[in-house]
């Protein structure tokens, strides 16, 4: 074809409200050299069937920002765009049929007020007056989302694909993608039906067909395609005499919206018989779906029908006019993936979209951040394609899928460690650990005892968002960290070992602060240009030019990419990743040093091996690296192991221990300890929404050093005036701690987040670690969390509540 492009600066594949919205959101950004190439027709992946529902409601600090912007820009988009759109905003009600629903109600409208959206608790008779037609039986009360509704998909997308044609951009239509091959200068060369163009970037949108693209540049992409059905009534005359469109309903607890469309009714059930298509070799995915849904399937939907008929009686006066089954991609935790492909060069991913309607619009947003500057203007590791690694094969992610459909209006409650999909990589102590019935959660596909139950019948995940049942077992592995010795199995960190000449100069100008001196460790954080904490690491420094990078074990991908993205282009220095080789034990609490000389030879004295050090050591026949650090805030080393020596290492330590009481400890004590200590988990309580200022880690930033990424970002920041710090707040709670994004209230203000809470039980407190404002972020300072709807007062603390002068650490 005579006209088709040879070069574009961004390919995009794939033309759903997606795809459109990216090409739109990048030609506004001002990257108008955008080509779009669709197989079909705009809309025809799974964007045309979409019931076009828009929530903005999430559990989630991120998604809930993105949906925020989709709904925003959709009220104006028609007029911007001159592309009339029907986007009706209904607002929508959320039935609650438990406490606890009402309690994670309580708890995301506390988020979404901080974002400047006004969710708002219901009770009964505002139900009833808000939707006349419900039956109100076993109801505790609702949730109202003002700004939901429901758009039109095909009109939307049309109108993005006009808004990106208008600023340059081009679109083809049916000019499937055939192969993607790399080319001079981390370019790509994209095959398609109508000839071939080069690419400075390209854009995977391919919906549920994204694996396919991947696998052109071997990227093997998470994602199952579940069939999603809706069926749609005929008219009601009920409705059809009503002036005004009614909000829309989910019924969550019994697993369904419903919703009007014209004078009928629409109804969609999450249903348990979750089926996933296109998995296996005897059900290939059609190389043409477009246009197409899958077969009727009303039997599976039956009790949803029924359960849905008694809340709203009108439903059940007429016949079904038509039903829709269609498929939805999911990844394995139901988020999609925005952002760059692992592993790839200028490739980036916006696919996999469960929601990708009330999606799009910030999707696009997000994917031209990433694009055009580098990063996301707030953090979105939630939909990051590194956050997954390689664990996620199709298996694992049907797994997930099918477990994600069925609970996809479950409550979303902390510590909830789902079954499907595990256990993916366990270490060698894990049966061991099994064995005596630890109860187990993934961590980056690892699997790391949470507790251990005193007996089998304590073996129970009691769901709550109030202390629960391993309060007390937790509060007794703490006790045994603080006064006797525990041992914990700590598999997956993620561990990078870099090396060779100039390895030193080129970390100095990754990372924040200082890097330790040879036979020192230290904490150091990794920034991007505009100062936004991108990782964390503890450095360990074996030799001038020999370091272990460790961080957190959901991080591989992403710290890899990240390392390997700056590494200079000719240069001796290597990055190996060593993560599976090596095992991670922990051996802590005040006798720790005595059973831990047993079984090994070196003087661990504090003269000796000081705190923040580390040697070689011998455990038995296994060499490893003993390191005197822990994130418990004790006296303690961590023992770093070759995997295939560390069950024996565990199995010396235990026997070491015995005569000392040694006792298992797990995550969930490791978190109580942390918070304790002021301790900060990356991604918890450190991510790209802070900088290393905000976090209070001004220790570990060096601005006086030379250059490294993100300093210009910090000095500005410093000289203009830090907004908020991050401080520990000991809260006056109830039953309940302070869950992950508790707003903190100073009088009638909202002056703050907190990012994590729990009960130290050294110190017998509930405690929040929160960023607030800076002119409150002194100790002594007075203010009120909100948990679960009700506010609590709350004091901010020393940084280090308990040991304030690590005097134990150094013991
Ligand atoms: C029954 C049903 C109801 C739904 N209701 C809602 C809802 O109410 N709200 C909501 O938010 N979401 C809903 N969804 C989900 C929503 O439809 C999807 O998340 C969304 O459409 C995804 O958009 P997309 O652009 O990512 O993918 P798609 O719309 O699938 O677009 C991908 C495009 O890529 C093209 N493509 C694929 N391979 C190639 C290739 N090799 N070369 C070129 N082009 C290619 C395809 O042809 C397709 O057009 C629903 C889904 C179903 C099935």
């Amino acid at each position: 074809m005579a006209d088709f492009p040879s070069h574009a600066r961004v390919v995009i594949i794939g033309g759903g409200a997606v795809g459109c919205s990216a090409a739109y959101h990048l030609a506004k950004a001002g990257w108008t050299d955008v080509l779009l190439v669709e197989k079909n027709e705009l809309t025809s992946g799974s964007t045309w069937h979409a019931a076009g529902n828009c929530p903005n409601y999430s559990g989630s600090w991120g998604m809930l920002k993105l949906q925020r912007y989709s709904t925003r820009q959709y009220a104006t988009l028609g007029d911007e765009l001159d592309y009339p759109i029907n986007y009706h905003v209904t607002g929508s009600i959320r039935l609650a049929h438990t406490k606890d629903r009402i309690e994670e109600f309580r708890h995301v409208c506390g988020m979404a007020h901080l974002q400047d959206l006004d969710l708002d608790m219901m009770m009964a008779n505002e139900i009833k007056a808000a939707y006349p037609f419900i039956e109100l039986h076993d109801l505790e009360g609702g949730l109202w989302d003002p700004y939901d509704g429901d758009i039109d998909p095909a009109q939307m997308t049309q109108a993005y694909a006009k808004g990106a044609r208008d600023l340059g951009a081009h679109i083809i239509r049916f000019c499937a993608v055939t192969d993607i091959k790399p080319a001079p200068a981390g370019a790509w060369d994209v095959v398609t039906e109508k000839g071939p163009v080069r690419a400075d970037v390209v854009v995977n949108a391919a919906g549920y067909r994204a694996a396919e693209i991947g696998a052109m540049v071997g990227r093997d992409i998470p994602c199952v395609s579940m069939a999603h059905q809706y069926l749609v009534t005929e008219d009601i005359a009920e409705l059809a005499a009503r002036d005004d469109k009614l909000p829309l309903l989910r019924d969550v607890d019994d697993s369904y919206y419903l919703r009007q469309e014209r004078d009928g009714l629409i109804l969609g059930p999450y249903e348990w018989q979750a089926t996933p298509h296109w998995v296996r070799g005897d059900d290939p995915m059609p190389d043409d779906f477009s246009f197409q849904l899958y077969p009727d399937d009303l039997d599976r939907l039956e009790w949803y029908i029924e359960s849905a008929c008694a809340r709203v009686p009108i439903l059940g006066s007429v016949g079904v006019q038509k039903v829709i089954n269609g498929p939805i991609p999911y990844t394995p935790d139901g988020n999609p993936l925005i952002g760059p492909a692992p592993g790839l060069t200028n490739f980036y991913e916006c696919c996999v979209f469960s929601f990708g309607i009330s999606q799009a619009g910030g999707a696009g947003k997000i994917l031209a951040d990433w694009v055009v500057h580098g990063e996301p203007e707030w953090d979105m590791w939630i939909t990051d394609p590194r956050r997954y690694t390689d664990y996620v094969t199709k298996a694992h992610v049907e797994a997930k899928a099918v477990e994600l459909y069925q609970n996809e209006y479950a409550i979303g409650y902390p510590n909830e460690e789902r079954p499907a999909g595990r256990p993916a990589k366990t270490s060698p102590v894990y049966e061991r650990l099994k064995a005596k019935g630890a109860m187990f959660g993934a961590r980056g596909g690892w699997e790391r005892a949470a507790w251990f139950p005193a007996s089998a019948e304590e073996a129970v995940e009691k769901l709550s968002f109030h202390r629960t049942n391993w309060f007390d077992t937790v509060a007794e592995e703490c006790r045994a960290v603080a006064e006797g010795v525990a041992i914990m199995d700590l598999p997956g960190f993620s561990r990078f070992e870099v090396a060779g000449p100039g390895a030193a100069d080129w970390l100095d100008g990754l990372i924040a602060g200082a890097l330790p001196r040879v036979g020192k460790i230290s904490l150091a954080y990794m920034c991007s240009p505009r100062g936004a904490i991108v990782s964390e690491a503890t450095i360990t420094r074996f030799e001038d030019d020999r370091f272990w990078l460790l961080g957190a074990a959901s991080g591989e991908w992403h710290d890899r990419d990240w390392l390997e993205r700056h590494l200079p282009a000719e240069t001796d220095i290597t990055i190996d990743n060593v993560t599976a080789r090596w095992g991670t034990l922990v051996l802590a609490g005040p006798k720790s040093r005595e059973v831990l000389a047993q079984v090994v030879d070196n003087d661990l004295s504090s003269n000796a091996f000081p705190w923040l050090t580390h040697q070689p050591v011998t455990v038995g026949m296994g060499r490893g690296t003993a390191v005197r650090v822990n994130y418990v805030g004790e006296l303690g080393w961590e023992l770093h192991m070759p995997m295939e020596y560390l069950l024996a290492t565990y199995d010396l330590l235990w026997a070491a221990g015995e005569a000392h009481g040694i006792r298992d400890f797990g995550m969930y004590a490791m978190d109580s300890l942390r918070l304790e200590k002021g301790y900060r988990s990356w991604k918890v309580d450190l991510d790209a929404n802070y900088t290393p200022l905000m976090a209070s880690l001004d220790r570990f930033v060096r601005l006086d050093k030379g250059e490294f990424i993100g300093r210009q970002a910090l000095i500005d920041q410093q000289q203009a005036g830090v907004p908020q710090r991050f401080v520990p707040l000991l809260v006056e709670a109830g039953t309940a701690d302070a869950p992950f994004c508790a707003v903190v209230w100073k009088g009638d203000e909202r002056v703050g987040l907190a990012t994590s809470g729990g009960y130290g039980h050294r110190i017998g407190r509930s405690i929040a670690l929160a960023y607030v404002r800076t002119d409150l972020a002194h100790e002594g300072e007075t203010v009120e969390v909100d948990i679960l709807g009700e506010r609590f007062p709350a004091v901010v603390g020393t940084e280090l509540l308990y040991d304030p002068n690590n005097e134990r650490l150094k013991a």
